[in-house]
């Protein structure tokens, strides 16, 4: 553990101070939820840019910050330490946990060591197997819904992903809603969405999941683009739709960066005052460990998020 112990260099008079709640309580509340996501350092990569990001963005007072766990590459051993950073800057953590790739004694590890940091929310996730993957341990949990099931009941407030545009898995957008229903029914507190760049996808789903029962709060995923010729390849993979204002941007800016970072938070901005205008109360910004991006986007909505 590098940091446990170790004070956060946030100054007290810009403390947060919601660390340790619960998301469901947060979300619960009538201010609008910003919340941020952070990847912890890949393996042997140093901690520091991984800390000074997490202190930046705690400055920018999100009602909480997510920590992903084993995602492209990155250590997933890390991710109770960093969200026990998050904590010490005083903002409430949401630990991601992947269940596909590990076996039961190395999930109840990881619970451990998230009681251990005072982490009181988990992300429930399935996980992806690597492409050169051996085959999974053996009685490992196959879907995210089975992680859910193991950790209800453990105390935790618990959170899992959903699809605005179907999980690339699913056939039907309609089996992938029951999948969903059924992961809720199991134990879920709140959900968040993958990444979508047009609104009314978002809207559309989320009429449809009221219709088929999904009542827990929907908090929606926003990516600021700032790589346009990588996004075009990730958003291909994932059959996310990129409406033609947004492509026209990628085509315009995609190879000068510093007008693609300013048009992709501008693109992020107008979402996200779109959805709050919508009656949307929360957005996950996946900030990809630039607080830059973060705090550009703040700047943009301090008097629709408040103080
Ligand atoms: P599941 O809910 O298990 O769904 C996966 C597929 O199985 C879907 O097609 C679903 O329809 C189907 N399915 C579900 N239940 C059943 C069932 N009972 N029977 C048959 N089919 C079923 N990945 C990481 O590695 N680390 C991270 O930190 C991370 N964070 C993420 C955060 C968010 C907000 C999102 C949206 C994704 C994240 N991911 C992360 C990616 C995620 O792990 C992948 O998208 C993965 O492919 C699916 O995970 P899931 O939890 O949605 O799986």
């Amino acid at each position: 553990m590098h940091f446990i112990g170790r004070p956060c260099q946030v100054r007290p008079h810009v403390f947060w101070y919601n660390s340790g709640m619960k998301i469901k309580d947060l979300l619960a509340r009538a201010r609008p939820s910003v919340s941020f996501e952070i990847f912890p350092p890949r393996k042997d990569a140093p901690f520091a840019p991984v800390k000074e990001a997490v202190e930046r963005l705690a400055r920018q007072k999100p009602s909480f910050m997510s920590v992903t766990y084993g995602a492209s590459g990155n250590a997933s051993a890390n991710t109770a330490e960093v969200a026990s950073l998050v904590q010490q800057c005083g903002v409430c953590a949401l630990a991601h946990l992947t269940c596909l790739t590990s076996s039961r004694e190395r999930i109840a590890d990881e619970i451990r060591a998230l009681k251990a940091a005072n982490i009181e929310n988990v992300l429930c996730l399935r996980g992806d197997a690597p492409k050169d993957a051996a085959e999974p341990p053996p009685g490992c949990f196959a879907h995210a819904v089975d992680l859910v099931r193991a950790l209800q009941g453990s105390g935790f407030c618990l959170g899992g992903a959903c699809y605005p545009e179907c999980h690339p898995e699913c056939a039907h957008m309609e089996d992938d809603i029951a999948h969903l229903r059924e992961k809720v029914e199991a134990g879920l507190d709140f959900v968040t969405t993958q990444m979508f760049f047009d609104n009314n996808v978002f809207f559309r789903y989320l009429s449809k999941l009221r219709d088929r029962g999904v009542t827990v709060p929907v908090i929606a995923g926003i990516m600021p683009v700032t790589n346009g010729r990588q996004i075009e390849r990730i958003c291909k993979i994932s059959g996310t739709y990129l409406p033609s204002r947004f492509k026209a941007i990628v085509d315009r800016y995609g190879d000068n960066p510093s007008a693609m970072l300013d048009a992709g938070v501008v693109y992020a901005s107008e979402q996200i005052v779109d959805l709050f205008a919508n009656g949307v109360n929360a957005v996950h910004v996946y900030t990809m460990n630039r607080p830059e991006v973060a705090e550009r986007i703040m700047a943009n909505l301090r008097s629709i998020v408040g103080d």
